[in-house]
């Protein structure tokens, strides 16, 4: 790749830029290209859905804070100089080639980046997809939306199929978020909410942040079991089946389901241990001209918007380096912050930094009602800088 082809009054072909995925990462990193460089490269994002959704709207969904038609942001709206949008299903990958395949045609490309994320391995986990059982999918959001107003009395589990999985303390939000749902409803009493994750602490490089949650459950008599995960529900009985064998009765399960990268990107010869290994400082895949960033790459850091987004940042810059023949960025440096809802109004952060140390830190912010609005900054202020609006 050259910029300096482009620059010689258009006469020489642009630099192509395909992007695969218009989640998170993909749409901070178009969103870069387009502000830096315009038309002068020709960038195409591809994505098979016609609408993102932020991975925490799951729990305004949920919960019956907003409607699924609320938190749908559609890619009509992304209208950036020398970005073309197509709403296309990615069927082949072929990294060597600089080639991919969709539903609609076969494109060829100077520069790739991968941005596919998770997909959820329901089949992984025995019975779980027999039912309405995760809350991770805007699909499984709505369903267990149906089913908790006639939840009144019994036992809900939150419970973690597998690791890793996106967003670490989105399985603590909801177990605290369901018991204000159901103090709400004046039926906690009779409820019992348990939850079921594989890592010894809610969010494991910050102790301050898992003392916290740690606490919120214990004040709300919700119980905690750490290092395990659910691998199998027996549906018939209504109990789920931990790893170490134990065995755990339900009323309402809210699961997290074991991720795995999509089956495109696993045919595709990029993926090691069902991800895309790529070096954390520059996002480079080992093929050259292939990227892969976000919850579809092994990076050493958590599967979460922040990180896709931070990511998308160190690519974004050193492609616009490349092209305009600039210095080149700095690496990525695997820091970033996720707000934690508490409840009762109140949203806590945490901050994380995964690379830059011996092992992974973190600090804790308390829970306040001015984490709140800064959440919802966060949402809207990236809302209006991908689409407009
Ligand atoms: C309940 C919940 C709460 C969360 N809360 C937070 C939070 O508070 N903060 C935070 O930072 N993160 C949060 N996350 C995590 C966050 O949503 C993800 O980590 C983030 O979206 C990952 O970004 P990405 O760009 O890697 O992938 P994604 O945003 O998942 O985007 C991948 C895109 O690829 C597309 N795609 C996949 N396969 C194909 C194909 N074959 N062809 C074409 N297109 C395809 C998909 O349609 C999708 O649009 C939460 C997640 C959940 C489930």
């Amino acid at each position: 790749m050259d910029a300096r082809r482009s620059g010689i009054d258009g006469l020489m072909k642009k630099t192509h830029i395909i992007v695969l995925g218009a989640g998170f990462g993909g749409l901070e990193l178009t969103t870069m290209l387009s502000e830096t460089l315009g038309g002068a490269v020709d960038v195409t994002l591809i994505d098979k859905a016609d609408h993102f959704v932020f991975g925490f709207s799951k729990l305004d969904i949920l919960f019956g804070r907003a409607t699924p038609d609320a938190v749908r942001l559609s890619y009509r709206d992304v209208a950036k100089p020398g970005v073309r949008f197509l709403q296309e299903t990615v069927t082949a990958i072929d990294p060597a080639a600089l080639r991919v395949s969709t539903d609609h045609g076969v494109y060829e490309t100077d520069v790739l980046v991968v941005a596919l994320g998770a997909d959820y391995d329901m089949e992984a986990t025995p019975g779980l997809a027999d039912g309405d059982n995760d809350f991770y999918s805007v699909a499984g959001a709505e369903r267990i939306r149906e089913l908790l107003p006639s939840f009144n009395k019994g036992r809900a589990i939150v419970g973690v199929c597998g690791a890793p999985f996106k967003c670490p303390p989105a399985p603590s939000e909801a177990a605290l978020l369901l018991h204000d749902y159901l103090t709400t409803r004046g039926v906690r009493g009779d409820c019992e909410i348990s939850i079921v994750i594989p890592f010894g602490s809610p969010v494991p490089p910050s102790p301050d942040t898992s003392r916290a949650l740690v606490a919120a459950f214990a004040e709300r008599d919700i119980s905690f079991v750490p290092g395990r995960r659910v691998s199998s529900l027996d549906t018939a009985r209504r109990v789920a089946v931990l790893d170490d064998g134990s065995e755990m009765p339900y009323d309402l399960f809210l699961g997290v389901p074991k991720h795995r990268a999509p089956d495109v990107v696993l045919a595709s010869g990029m993926a090691e241990d069902g991800y895309v290994p790529v070096k954390s400082g520059t996002l480079e895949t080992r093929f050259p001209g292939v990227y892969a960033l976000g919850d579809v790459a092994t990076v050493g850091v958590p599967k979460a918007g922040v990180f896709a987004e931070g990511q998308a940042r160190i690519v974004a810059a050193s492609l616009i380096a490349q092209l305009k023949g600039g210095e080149s960025p700095a690496t990525y440096d695997g820091r970033g912050s996720c707000f934690v809802e508490f409840g009762v109004g109140r949203v806590g952060r945490v901050h994380v930094d995964f690379l830059s140390g011996p092992k992974p830190t973190g600090t804790f912010e308390e829970p306040s009602a001015a984490l709140v609005a800064e959440k919802e900054h966060f949402g809207s202020s990236r809302r209006v800088r991908w689409f407009g609006r």
